[in-house]
């Protein structure tokens, strides 16, 4: 993959809305958006909500400029320099903007200025940060007899550590994805003792007695084994997911927001509640069929590697559209109950390696369906390692890449990645249907030797 990440140029025509600081001198203006994306539609939103957020009214497209976002290049823009340090702050930051405003009558000023970027929404960083912290500091145990027992809840590790994450690890650390206020997704170096993958989900006595099958012993696979991952992968999700809810609830309560803001962060909390009701839905299926040590509820398909391994990581995912670009079910239908899939990394014997997807027998409509698009995806020839990759980046947060790997990736190669992660949890973008269909091809060169199903 040689192509680079696309800029898009728009332009607004704009006026100061009644919180905008500069409203008693500015009449009106237009701005100049340059925004990484990957589609236009998607610069468009995205430059819309930042316009906005920094209180300004959008009244139309500039027709000084195209009427839609167009792809522009470094070249294009080098004969001036203020557009070139916005092209490579848009880069760097993923969108840049310039807003150019023409100043009211009897102020004095007659040309054209630009103006500093002053949005009267001060998000209070620290504090969320500390919210967030505080949150994640918060242990549970998940285990579905919890109660006085659970007296000392650990730092469990949802991606295995002795043969997961140990085996890509360089002097105990790999890379993982972090949210960046600024940049979006970063990767950055993380220890594989306390920081990589832990949450406070379990207690010590429940977390050794449960998964002491798939902890202690590589994945043969039984299906107990199997059940184990994907219940952890749930559990975990479920942890962070009600972090996510408290946490947006203290954001909305504590912050003072302009109307895009509002708007933004009200669509968070539904969407946080929804899935969370969803997640604690499954959790109900998993926790059944434990308690009665139903394990033959799961059913998985397992690909085989004997390869070194690259990447680890263990997520889930509510299948909205298939290999095929098809629709499976509709997550903006918040009335209907929604299927699950898991992912994880499991150590084999012989130094071989698995990438498990897993499902409770509750949501095999959907799940068959989406592991049938798969198996025609790849009778076609497409290759497994792409789809699965591209299908992980996509769709799972809970990821690690070992060093010397990642750094000896392409710089486009890792924007790519970087580009992929940040799209899916992007509120401002919209998942393609065909989001599984192409992308991120040869960077990840896996293959395989086996598949087994049950
Ligand atoms: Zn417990």
């Amino acid at each position: 993959m040689s192509n680079k990440p696309k800029i898009f140029l728009l332009s607004f025509e704009i006026v100061p809305t009644a919180d905008n600081q500069s409203k008693s001198i500015v009449e009106s203006g237009y701005t100049i958006c340059l925004v990484c994306s990957e589609y236009p539609e998607d610069a468009y939103r995205k430059a819309k909500f930042f316009v906005e957020k920094a209180d300004w009214k959008i009244i139309k497209m500039n027709e000084d400029f195209p009427p839609f976002p167009i792809e522009v290049t470094e070249e294009a823009l080098s004969e001036n320099t203020e557009n070139l340090r916005l092209y490579r702050s848009a880069q760097e930051k993923g969108i840049a903007i310039d807003y150019i405003v023409a100043a009211k009558e009897g102020t004095g000023i007659q040309k054209p200025t630009m103006l500093p970027h002053k949005p009267s929404y001060q998000f209070d960083l620290n504090n969320s940060l500390k919210r967030q912290k505080q949150l994640s500091d918060k242990g549970r145990c998940l285990h579905y007899e919890n109660g006085e027992v659970c007296n000392e809840v650990i730092n469990a590790h949802s991606i295995q550590k002795s043969q997961a994450l140990s085996a890509i690890a360089e002097n105990g650390h790999v890379y993982m994805p972090l949210g960046d206020i600024n940049k979006g997704i970063i990767y950055k170096k993380r220890g594989i003792e306390k920081q990589a993958s832990t949450f406070l989900g379990f207690c010590k006595k429940h977390d050794n007695q449960l998964f002491e099958p798939i902890d202690n012993l590589p994945l043969i696979p039984t299906e107990q084994q199997v059940f184990l991952y994907a219940y952890r992968s749930l559990c975990r999700e479920l942890f962070v997911k009600q972090n996510a809810k408290d946490s947006i609830d203290f954001v909305i309560e504590t912050t003072q927001a302009n109307k895009a803001i509002k708007e933004l962060n009200a669509g968070i909390k539904i969407g946080t509640e929804f899935s969370l009701k969803q997640l604690k839905i499954h959790k109900q299926h998993y926790d059944d069929s434990l308690k009665n040590k139903r394990y033959s509820d799961i059913q998985y398909t397992l690909f085989i590697s004997k390869q070194k391994p690259n990447v680890v990581f263990s997520g889930l995912l509510l299948p909205d559209f298939d290999f095929s670009g098809r629709t499976l079910q509709d997550l903006g239908n918040h009335a209907s109950n929604l299927e699950l899939i898991t992912m994880c990394f499991a150590p084999m014997n012989n130094d071989e390696w698995g990438f498990l997807l897993a499902w409770h027998k509750t949501s095999s409509k959907v799940c068959k369906e989406f592991m049938g698009s798969l198996a025609t995806r790849i009778s076609q020839s497409s290759n497994v390692g792409d789809l699965l990759f591209r299908l992980i980046i996509s769709n799972c947060e809970n990821i690690a890449f070992a060093p010397t790997w990642w750094d000896g990736l392409t710089e486009d190669a890792r924007t790519h990645i970087k580009q992929r992660a940040e799209s899916m949890v992007n509120m401002l973008t919209l998942v393609k249907s065909d989001y599984l269909m192409t992308g991120l091809e040869g960077i990840v060169n896996w293959e395989f030797t086996n598949v087994i199903c049950n």
